[in-house]
This record gives structure tokens, C-alpha cells and sequence, in this order.
């Protein structure tokens, strides 16, 4: 999507503990439309600001010789050397790049045998929340809440966006209070996040990959694994206390009084009670914190959503059950790239 003779003038990584984003602008001297794809590149795509173009793709951590031999190739490093004044701007972008996420310690050597480069290494949560908050106030339609199946775009009134509350969910979760620009407090989190889903998932079921996990969880039938009130109650609602028949009383509980073994169960099924419970139980926390401080915005970010039908109406059904409508969920366009983001803007400081 990119053509070689591309000037590449910044570049940002995040590694976090399951994927690896990169954020990279370039000015264009030909047109580089769409979102193409390179060999190994999980996702990528380009969005057009100003005279150049900013590119995000990502990679699993697991197979970060993939993502080096990309920037390799999208720096040229090691490529024909020009001399003009511009390229030798640039050389300086070639040898330190902006990182951020525990992995920017973790292969810090890694980059500068490989490649050559010093990672210039930015806190993960200013990163995370100086991201969301450029999204929030540069970005048309970037935030949208999501309910009975229906997306719809939010418009952000700048004066009014804090304070709120930032939900990344990434292998973990962190929930973020902020109340403006570098202003902030990580007030709570649970390890029972991505990371929790995809590697259940892998115990679970036949999964291939994460997307297919994911695809799964779109065809199962969580009520063949999940104990309902109904279940409970023989078919009834609870209603003294506002427990419909549907409601889950007891996640993946119904398997306890069933007589079969794993294989027995659809992989589909499986999946799907899975991806239920962890949504609702970050909902669930969300909806606690932003409680407890009083906050009626929560955004949430990271690469665990996937813009997942099914995950954002579960989270959005949870804040919004538990708040009973007070509190509202939002997700973001660029839902996995805030840390990079951030890291990307730091180039500004
Ligand atoms: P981190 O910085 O911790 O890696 P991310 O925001 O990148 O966090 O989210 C990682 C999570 O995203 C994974 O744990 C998994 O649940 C989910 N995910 C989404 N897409 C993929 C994918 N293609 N491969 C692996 N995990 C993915």
C-alpha cells in the first residue's frame, strides 16, 4: 500500500504482551489508497491527514521477527544509501523510534542488533491516555455507543469531556480516571481481560487463531454451558429481585450437573459462554468504578473488542443494566491503537 519511494518521517510501536501495533506516517509521492496488506501483517490500514498518510498495522508479539523484517523493509534500512537533505532528515526517525508497552524494555536489544534502533521508550499509560484523548478531540466519528445492534457515532463536545473513565482491554485491563490532558490516575484494573479469552479459547476449543475464536463465539449457544435463572427457578423468572429466566445465574455452571466430557460440547458454545463472561464481568467492573467516582462516560479501547458485535452489546448491556441507564459505553474507532498513539504524539513534546 505503500510505494518505495515514500518518505517514512516518524514511527511508533507498541508491544504489548499478545500484539504489537505500529503507527508510521509518510508523505506520499504517489497515491497509496486502501488498506492493503503485506505478507504477516495482521491488519493494516491507512487514513489520510494533511500532505501524508498515517499507517497502523499489527503483529502477534510471538512473531515479532515478522514485524522487524516489516520495518526493515518500510525504512529501508539497509536499502540503497540517497543523500539528498530530506532522506538525511529522516535518518535520525531511523534510528530511535518512539516505543511503549512492557515489550519496549523487554526487546530493547533485540531492536538495536536487528535493526539498528534505539527504542525512546514513553509510559504506557500517558501513552494510552494521551491517545484517547487526540482521538477524541481530532477524530471525526470516533466514538459510538452501541445498542439493540444499533451503532451510533457520538459527537464529543470538547469543553464537556471530562472527567471520564478509560477502559483498555488488551491481554489485561486497566481503567483509567482522566480528567484532562496528562491528567490521570489508574484507579483499577482485572487480569481477566484478553489475554484471559483468547488463552481459555485455546484450552477450549479448536480455535485456530483469535479471529476464529471470535468467529465461534458469533455461532455458539451460551445457554448449553451457562447456568440460567431459569434453569434455577424451572423455567421461571425471579422477578422479586428483576431476574428474568434468561438471565445468567452462574457462568459455564450448567456443565457441572451434565454428564459429558469437553468434546462433547460444541466448540461454538463454548466460546460464546466464554466471550459472555468476560465482557460482562469487565462491564460489570467498569460500571463499579466509574460508581465510584461518579463519572457517566466509560470509552473502551484495546485489540480484545474487535469491534465484536456481540462484545460490545454485552459490555454496553452491562454498564448500562448496572447503572440502570445512567452510565453510558463507548468504543472507539481505533479501539487497540491508543497506546501508540500516544506514543506517536510524544514526537510533539
Ligand atoms: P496488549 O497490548 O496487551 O497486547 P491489545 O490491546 O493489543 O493488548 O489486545 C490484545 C488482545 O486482543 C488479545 O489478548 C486478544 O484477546 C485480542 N486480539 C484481538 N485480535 C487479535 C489477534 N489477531 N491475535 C491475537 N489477539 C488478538
Amino acid at each position: 500500500s505503500q510505494s518505495s519511494s515514500d518518505q517514512i518521517s516518524h514511527m511508533a510501536i507498541d508491544i504489548g504482551g499478545s500484539l504489537i501495533k505500529l503507527v508510521y506516517f509518510s508523505r506520499s509521492s504517489g497515491s497509496s489508497r486502501g488498506g492493503g496488506s503485506s505478507k504477516g501483517v495482521d491488519g493494516e490500514r491507512n487514513n489520510a491527514i494533511l500532505d501524508g498518510r498515517l499507517h497502523f498495522a499489527r503483529f502477534e508479539t510471538t512473531k515479532i521477527d515478522i514485524c522487524l523484517e516489516f520495518i526493515k523493509f518500510r525504512l529501508q534500512l539497509g536499502g540503497c544509501g540517497d543523500s539528498n537533505s530530506e532522506s538525511k532528515n529522516s535518518a535520525r526517525y531511523k534510528s530511535v523510534i518512539k516505543a511503549t508497552g512492557g515489550g519496549a524494555y523487554r526487546f530493547t536489544d533485540l531492536f538495536k542488533e536487528k535493526l539498528g534502533i534505539s527504542l525512546d521508550k514513553e509510559d504506557e499509560m500517558d501513552c494510552l491516555v494521551s491517545g484517547a484523548n487526540f482521538l477524541l478531540k481530532a477524530v471525526h466519528q470516533e466514538a459510538f455507543t452501541y445498542l439493540n445492534g444499533q451503532k451510533e457515532f457520538v459527537q464529543i463536545d470538547h469543553s464537556d469531556l471530562y472527567p471520564y473513565l478509560l477502559v483498555n482491554i488488551g491481554s489485561g485491563v486497566s481503567m483509567i480516571k482522566v480528567d484532562g490532558d496528562g491528567i490521570f490516575e489508574r484507579v483499577s484494573g482485572t487480569s481477566v481481560g484478553g489475554g484471559t479469552f483468547w488463552g481459555m479459547g485455546k484450552l477450549l476449543t479448536k480455535c485456530s487463531s483469535f479471529d476464529n475464536l471470535l468467529e465461534m463465539s458469533h455461532k455458539g449457544n451460551n445457554r448449553v454451558i451457562d447456568m440460567l435463572v431459569g434453569d434455577i427457578y424451572g423455567g421461571t423468572d425471579y422477578a422479586k429481585v428483576g431476574l428474568t429466566s434468561t438471565t445468567i445465574a452462574s457462568s459455564f455452571g450448567k456443565v457441572v450437573s451434565d454428564k459429558k466430557e469437553l468434546a462433547e460440547y460444541k466448540s461454538e458454545d463454548l466460546a460464546r459462554s466464554l466471550l459472555r463472561m468476560i465482557s460482562n464481568n469487565i462491564g460489570q467492573i467498569s460500571y463499579l468504578n466509574a460508581l465510584r467516582f461518579g463519572l457517566k462516560r466509560i470509552f473502551f479501547g484495546g485489540f480484545f473488542i474487535r469491534g465484536h458485535e456481540y462484545t460490545m452489546d454485552t459490555i454496553a448491556v452491562a454498564v448500562d443494566y448496572w447503572s440502570k441507564g445512567e452510565a453510558k459505553a463507548m468504543f472507539l474507532q481505533h479501539e487497540g491503537f491508543l497506546g501508540v498513539l500516544g506514543a506517536f504524539m510524544s514526537y510533539e513534546k
